[in-house]
């Protein structure tokens, strides 16, 4: 089967840091898939929030204000195109003001259904796509093709984030360490939707592997769940 064949949901899940992103993006340029990133929504939901003076505990207002916001994510592996109210926020999502209060922006069920319920709107609209996030597998995308959870080591983890950052100095790295676990912390101990692998997804470590390992490996599960490798 040619990898361009490839029809239907790929799932991944898993904390910050483990190189979903750029393994999702990667796999779906090699199937010719759509790609969600839906931390990019969270985040974007999150500018809004920011931009608008709202404190991030507040849910209600929270809750209106991203109800208000016109958030644009593209489906395209090879552009990044995230819009605030016709606003490029691309950048800025990435930035550490947005990465502090995303937590707790997400872990407020109003924000979540609504944008779980774009997501799901996204994903109809393609016939191959590969979806990354928290709880694509377990809530967004509960009869995916296939769901795989993708985990590293924290030290690993860590490492990998402050190489993306450009940081090296050991008192930057330790505080990107602890912001990884402040945020799994937050993000797994939620009660709506919290960070967890499907009851039947693939759980990947990264650890040891390089992105083209993961994203073989991640290519193999898919092409097999829908027929059989290449
Ligand atoms: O993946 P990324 O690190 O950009 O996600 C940012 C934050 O968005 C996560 O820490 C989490 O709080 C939230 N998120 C979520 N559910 C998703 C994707 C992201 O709660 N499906």
């Amino acid at each position: 089967m040619s990898e361009h064949a490839f029809r239907g949901q790929v799932t991944l899940d898993g904390p910050s840091g483990t190189g979903k992103s750029s393994v999702a993006r990667a796999l779906a340029v090699r199937l010719g898939a759509a790609y969600l990133d839906t931390g990019a929504m969270y985040r974007a939901a999150t500018v809004s929030v920011l931009d608008a003076g709202v404190d991030p505990q507040d849910a209600a207002a929270v809750t209106r204000c991203v109800g208000a916001a016109r958030i644009d994510v593209g489906t395209e592996a090879g552009t990044e195109l995230v819009r605030v109210d016709g606003v490029d926020v691309a950048t800025r999502i990435r930035g550490a003001e947005v990465t502090r209060s995303v937590s707790a922006v997400s872990a407020v069920p109003a924000v979540r259904r609504l944008l779980v319920d774009r997501q799901r709107a996204l994903v109809a609209g393609a016939d191959a796509i590969v979806v990354e996030g928290r709880d694509i597998g377990t809530v967004v995308l509960p009869e995916a093709t296939l769901k795989v959870y993708l985990t590293a080591a924290p030290e690993v983890r860590a490492e990998r984030r402050a190489g993306q950052l450009g940081v090296t100095d050991p008192a930057e790295v330790a505080a990107i360490a602890a912001d990884l676990r402040r945020r799994d912390e937050n993000d797994s101990s939620r009660a709506d939707s919290p960070l967890r692998p499907a009851a039947d997804a693939v759980v990947v470590d990264s650890s040891g592997l390089d992105r083209d390992a993961v994203v073989d490996r991640v290519l193999e599960l898919a092409l097999t769940a829908v027929g059989g490798p290449a």
